[in-house]
C-alpha cells in the first residue's frame, strides 16, 4: 500500500451509502476528505468525526459542481460516486423525468466533475479519477433500460478518458458493484421501503464498506500501477438476475 498522507480525495455522494464508506475508508487510509453531496445535514453525520470538509454539491446543477470545484484548490483523487436508479419500468411505459434525471445524476454529473477537476488532477502530478459505476453497465435487464444505459454509458466514459488522458499523471479506475444494500433500491423504488427489502430478501448482498475497500486498494496501489476495473458481486450473485435466494 502507498502512503496518502497528505493526499486530497474527493467523494460526490457521501452522504450515504458506498459514499459515505468510501469517505471513512479513505480517511483511514491517510487521505484528507472532501465530500459533496445534496443533503448536507447528512453529509456532516458522515464528514465530521474524520474532519472532513462537507461541501453541498448537486452534480446535475453546472453552479453548484463549478462553486464546490472552486473550493478545492488541491485533489489527487475524484471518486465519481453520486448515482443511481430511478424505476424498474420497462420502455414501453418509461418516465421522461427518471430517464433526465438518472443521465443528469450519472453521466453528466460524472462529466461535470471530471472537467472541472482534471486540470488540478494533473498538477498534483499523481491524479486519479475513480468512477462508480455498476454491473449494470455490463448486462442489460428488464425494466433495467434507464439505468443500463446510463451505466453503460459510465463504462464507456471511462474508457474513452484513459484513451485521452494517456501519457499524463492521472489514473482512470471504474468499480463495478453488483447488489449492495444502501439507501439505493430505496430512492429507485420512491421511498417504498417494502419493495426496496425485496431486492435483497433471502440473500446476504454487499455492504458499502466491501466496495470501499475496493476502492481504498485501487488508489493506494504504486502511481504507476493503473487498476483498469474491479468487478464485485456478492457471492450469491452469479450475474444481474441470476441470485441464489434462500427463501
Ligand atoms: P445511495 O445510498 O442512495 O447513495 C447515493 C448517493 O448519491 C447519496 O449520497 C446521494 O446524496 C448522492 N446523490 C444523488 N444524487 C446526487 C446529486 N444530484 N448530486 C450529488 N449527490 C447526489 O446509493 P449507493 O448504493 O451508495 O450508490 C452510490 C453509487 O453506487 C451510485 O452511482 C450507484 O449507481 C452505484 N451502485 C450501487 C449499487 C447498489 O446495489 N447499491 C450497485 C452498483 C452501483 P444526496 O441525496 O444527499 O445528494
Amino acid at each position: 500500500m502507498v502512503a496518502a498522507s497528505g493526499k486530497i480525495a474527493v467523494v460526490t455522494g457521501a452522504s450515504s451509502g458506498i459514499g459515505a464508506a468510501t469517505a471513512v475508508a479513505l480517511h483511514r487510509a491517510g487521505f484528507q476528505v472532501v465530500l459533496g453531496a445534496r443533503r448536507v445535514e447528512r453529509l456532516q453525520a458522515v464528514g465530521e468525526p474524520i474532519g472532513a470538509r462537507c461541501l453541498p454539491l448537486d452534480v446535475t446543477d453546472p453552479e453548484s459542481v463549478r462553486t464546490f470545484c472552486a473550493q478545492v484548490p488541491e485533489v489527487h483523487v475524484l471518486v465519481n460516486n453520486a448515482g443511481g436508479a430511478l424505476g424498474l419500468d420497462p420502455i414501453a411505459q418509461a418516465s421522461d423525468a427518471d430517464w433526465q434525471r438518472m443521465y443528469d445524476t450519472n453521466v453528466l454529473g460524472l462529466m461535470r466533475m471530471t472537467r472541472e477537476l482534471l486540470p488540478k488532477l494533473e498538477a498534483s502530478g499523481a491524479g486519479h479519477i475513480v468512477n462508480v459505476g455498476s454491473v449494470a453497465g455490463r448486462e442489460p435487464y428488464v425494466g433495467g433500460a434507464g439505468y443500463n444505459a446510463a451505466k453503460f454509458a459510465v463504462r464507456a466514459i471511462t474508457q474513452v478518458l484513459r484513451l485521452e488522458l494517456v501519457g499524463k499523471p492521472i489514473r482512470v479506475t471504474e468499480i463495478v458493484p453488483g447488489m449492495v444494500a444502501t439507501e439505493f433500491s430505496l430512492v429507485r423504488f420512491k421511498g417504498d421501503q417494502e419493495r426496496a427489502d425485496r431486492v435483497y430478501a433471502g440473500m446476504q448482498p454487499l455492504v458499502a464498506d466491501d466496495v470501499a475497500d475496493c476502492i481504498v486498494w485501487a488508489v493506494t496501489r504504486p502511481p504507476h500501477v493503473n487498476i483498469d476495473e474491479i468487478v464485485v458481486k456478492p457471492l450469491a450473485q452469479a450475474s444481474v438476475t441470476v441470485v441464489a435466494r434462500n427463501l
